[in-house]
């Protein structure tokens, strides 16, 4: 349980921090809560030559609402739940911050961090997902942006560049009617979800005019439910359309089964708490 040794650098610019990483990508690796890097570290699952902690890059830590939303990569999980601006706008974030982990955990870990490290029962992933957003990139050859969607590419592999580090991620202002959720069913020892379902509905009069869902736990990587949500838009929520959205988004998922939950009874979950979330959005 203790780490390589390794060299440290304590970042003052985004430029140096690219510079660094342009010089040796395999060997560095970017601290910014550690709450996922040290214990890979101690456990030598990683052992870089270089850490390059970026805690002091002021300029990656804001939450600024506007028509667009930007969250700077080192805002940490509990700034994200204490913002009652971004409460007002995006509710979700409160929603699922308030189930990440611990108040220790919450106080360290970035949003950042959970993103790029991209771990399969990790939270953030299935909001950005479900907000639309994109996740903006800087590297040597400038700044880019990826839609989260299409961010989030394996167990714990992303679009990331070796070269790159993660920015932001911006979210454009939701339409009033629109409506939040998220539910998590935790692992019971580390709080992880085994499967976690975030929403984002517009709705009038009890009829879908957008959605958008994404789903973390069940498989790989956190992905966007996009058949569920499409059989949804345009119609009224009712208990059978909620039941055949609830299936569609089953029959997306390629589970994995691990000795806490098999595929299968992932693939159940998502079913249960997509149509639980579907009801919860429903007018009696
Ligand atoms: C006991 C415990 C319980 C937890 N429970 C939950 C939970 O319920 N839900 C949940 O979602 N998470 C949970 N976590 C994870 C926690 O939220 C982590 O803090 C988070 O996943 C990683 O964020 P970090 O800032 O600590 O990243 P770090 O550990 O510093 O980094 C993680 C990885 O991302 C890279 N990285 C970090 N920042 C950047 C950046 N800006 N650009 C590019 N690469 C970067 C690092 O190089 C590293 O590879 C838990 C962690 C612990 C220890």
């Amino acid at each position: 349980m203790i780490p390589a040794s390794f060299d440290y650098v304590r970042a003052t610019s985004l430029d140096q921090v690219i510079g660094l990483l342009q010089g040796d990508p395999d060997g560095i690796k970017l601290v910014a809560g550690g709450h996922s890097l040290i214990p890979t570290l101690k456990l030598r699952l990683a052992s870089p030559a270089l850490l390059v902690d970026i805690r002091g890059l002021d300029d990656l830590r804001c939450i600024t609402i506007g028509e667009q939303i930007r969250i700077g990569a080192l805002t940490t999980h509990a700034e994200l739940l204490a913002s009652t601006p971004l409460r007002e706008v995006l509710p979700i974030f409160h929603q699922a911050g308030s189930l990440i982990a611990d108040p220790q955990v919450r106080n360290r870990g970035t949003i950042g961090g959970s993103l790029a490290n991209a771990d399969p029962a990790a939270d953030w992933p299935a909001v950005v997902i479900a907000l639309n957003a994109e996740i903006e990139l800087a590297g040597p050859q400038g700044r880019r942006r990826v839609a989260a969607r299409d961010f989030f590419v394996d167990i714990m592999t992303t679009a990331l560049a070796l070269d790159e580090i993660l920015v932001a991620v911006h979210i454009t202002r939701p339409r009033p009617d629109t409506q939040f959720r998220y539910r998590k069913i935790r692992h019971p020892a580390s709080g992880y979800a085994v499967v976690g379902v975030a929403f984002a509905l517009g709705l009038t009069d009890n009829t879908v005019s957008d959605a958008a869902i994404g789903i973390t736990g069940a498989t790989g990587h956190a992905f966007a439910a996009e058949a569920a949500a499409k059989a949804v838009i345009g119609q009224p929520l009712t208990a059978e359309t909620i039941e055949a959205a609830a299936k569609l988004a089953g029959e997306q998922a390629d589970c994995l089964s691990d000795h806490y939950a098999s595929a299968d009874y992932r693939r159940h979950l998502i079913r249960t708490e997509v149509a639980r979330g579907l009801t919860s959005f429903k007018a009696d």
